[in-house]
């Protein structure tokens, strides 16, 4: 997620902008790999006014990539997503897993059947049982992507979910990346943070992959409509974002607009869904958790945007504890949250291959 937007018209005061070669002596000192102060930064490089100290500036690519492994006021940034991107790395791994019959079977049947007994489907059920809906529809956990044991789940595809998954590791790995390489050089500034904006115009298009292509497998129609809706804007949106004029501080409205009008479009086919769908309770509760992602993306945004709690106390919250580390938490529990939602939604539709209801 992005942090620093790269500065257009505030870098024309560095020294690169005014077309001077930096002096030796300047060079030096910002190559040296040393954590610097706010007011030493290139303005390229200033954001948050309230984090006073454990900059990195302009270190050579190794030891940038290096910095990874120490701390800094970056370190919980990167981490954090990359944290995001090895959780959803494994449940992609463990997905297609489950999908090879042959080959791997043995192992694999092993690791999807016995060893991975995922606590979001059975959570899902255990609200549902609780509230006295024991019909056929829900049936014990067995594995991961499939916990309706008893029906056929090779019945319904399993691409769009994997969808999903590609798209959030996408997301979480630009930024991680981003929050790491952005301080080397204002050319990498630029470049990374306008891969942080497509990673998160990617994730948004993906999110809708799942839910849609399952809840609206027996409406063709509508499902073509959605998927090619959100697929176009997406693409619109990413082409938009790559290109350097649109990522100019006068375009931040625009940018904001965009990711907006993304996300809320997803109410329409939601309602949608609901329409058609509100008597069974697996969509029911999907679109719960759907909504407690809503609530937890804009919570993040929330800190992101007020830069709550270092405002409060500037120069506490360097290392830990700043308001964008609470956000990309929140981006990543918005993530999982999602991905409940989007199981207990194939749950429904491998309930119903056949279109039953
Ligand atoms: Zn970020």
């Amino acid at each position: 997620m992005q942090k620093r937007r790269p500065v257009r018209e505030s870098s024309k005061t560095t020294p690169e902008r005014n077309g001077k070669a930096l002096d030796s002596g300047e060079k030096k000192k910002r190559s040296e790999r040393r954590l610097m102060k706010f007011e030493e930064l290139p303005r390229y490089l200033k954001d948050n006014e309230y984090i006073h100290n454990h900059y990195r500036c302009e270190w050579s690519l190794t030891e940038t990539f290096l910095s990874a492994f120490s701390w800094h006021n970056e370190t919980l940034n990167i981490w954090t997503h990359l944290g995001g991107f090895l959780i959803f790395g494994w449940m992609m791994v463990v997905s297609c897993m489950e999908t090879t019959e042959v080959g791997l079977a043995g192992f694999v049947n092993v690791f999807s059947r016995v060893t991975i007994r995922w606590p979001w489907p059975s959570m899902a059920k255990a609200v549902y049982f609780s509230s006295d809906h024991h019909d056929s529809n829900v049936t014990h956990t067995s594995s991961f992507l499939n916990p309706q044991g008893d029906v056929n789940y090779e019945t319904i595809p399993k691409w769009p979910w994997l969808v999903f998954l590609t798209g959030a590791m996408t997301c979480l790995i630009c930024s991680s990346m981003s929050h790491l390489f952005a301080c080397h050089s204002r050319r990498f500034n630029l470049f990374f943070w306008r891969l942080d904006y497509a990673g998160i115009s990617l994730m948004i298009v993906c999110s809708f992959f799942a839910p849609i292509y399952y809840a609206f497998s027996c409406h063709t129609n509508w499902r073509l409509f959605y998927l090619s809706s959100i697929s176009i804007l997406g693409l619109l949106a990413i082409f938009a974002l790559l290109s350097p004029a649109l990522s100019a501080p006068r375009f931040r409205s625009f940018r904001a607009a965009l990711f907006l009008t993304m996300g809320f479009s997803g109410v329409i086919p939601a309602s949608h869904v609901l329409y058609l769908h509100k008597d069974h309770p697996n969509v029911v509760i999907a679109l719960v958790y759907e909504l407690a992602m809503a609530v937890l993306y804009a919570t993040g945004a929330g800190f992101y945007v007020s830069r709550i709690p270092e405002r409060w106390k500037p120069g506490a919250f360097d290392i830990a504890g700043h308001s964008h580390q609470i956000f990309h938490v929140f981006v990543v529990l918005g993530a999982l949250a999602h991905s409940v939602a989007s199981l207990l939604i194939m749950d429904f539709r491998r309930a119903s291959p056949s279109c039953a209801f």
